[in-house]
């Protein structure tokens, strides 16, 4: 099973794309966390990334499709894979398109967290990111078992610069006009799905596993 996770940033998203890996088994393939890694070792591919990261910007589309391709034609994703935060425009999803007619292949579903900007705003200021696997917290909803500790690496929660209060405006503004009309693009595909992401994460969850049953 194939499957993109779509909303806007802190929407949950990523937490989601995270239960399906391991319900149904399948690699969870986050971008972002690509481009977090390879900043945090000191690439020449997560150096440019990260000037566009820190401002709250995309990172081109040239570069994130090459990670992406080269990510998904792993031995571990031939049964399939959910992408989180892949693709965040069209001409990345045409290309990831493409890449599928090639192998006889297709997305099976897009999946939509839908949460309104208010909601976003809050999140995202209260939202905490392990310094080395990137697991993702939150200092309300999700927290941690010992504070400010990750659960599955006993790393150091920090406030990522791209969580910052001033980045995240700028990253709604960039998800309106460059990511949503994604839903467009897979509604008329027919295999778009959405989903409340307003409510508790076990509660999205639910509904989720009910559209992939
Ligand atoms: P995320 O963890 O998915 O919110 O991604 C963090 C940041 O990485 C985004 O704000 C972008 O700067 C960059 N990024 C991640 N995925 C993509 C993508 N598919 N296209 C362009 N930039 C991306």
């Amino acid at each position: 099973m194939k499957i993109i996770m779509l909303g806007a940033p802190g929407a949950g998203k990523g937490t989601q794309a995270k239960l399906i890996g391991e319900e149904y088994g399948i690699p969870h393939i986050s971008t972002g966390d690509i481009f977090r890694m390879n900043i945090k070792n000191g690439t020449a591919l997560g150096m440019e990334a990260k000037g566009y990261m820190d401002q709250g910007l995309l990172v081109p589309d040239e570069l994130t499709v090459k990670i992406l391709l080269d990510r998904v034609a792993q031995e571990d994703c031939k049964d399939g894979y959910v992408l989180d935060g892949f693709p965040r425009t069209i001409p990345q999803a045409e290309v990831l398109d493409r890449e599928l007619d090639g192998l006889n292949d297709r997305i099976d579903f897009a999946i939509d967290v839908d949460v309104p900007d208010e909601n976003i705003i809050r999140r995202m200021s209260g939202r905490r990111a392990c310094v080395s696997c990137g697991a993702t917290y939150h200092i309300e909803y999700i927290r941690p078992k010992q504070e400010g500790i990750c659960d599955d690496c006993g790393q150091e929660l920090v406030l990522r610069d791209d969580d910052r209060p001033e980045t995240v405006g700028k990253r709604l503004s960039v998800y309106h006009e460059q990511t949503q009309p994604l839903i467009d693009f897979y509604q008329q595909k027919g295999i778009l799905r959405t989903v409340d992401g307003t409510r508790e994460m076990e509660e999205v969850f639910a509904e989720i596993r009910a559209i992939l049953d």
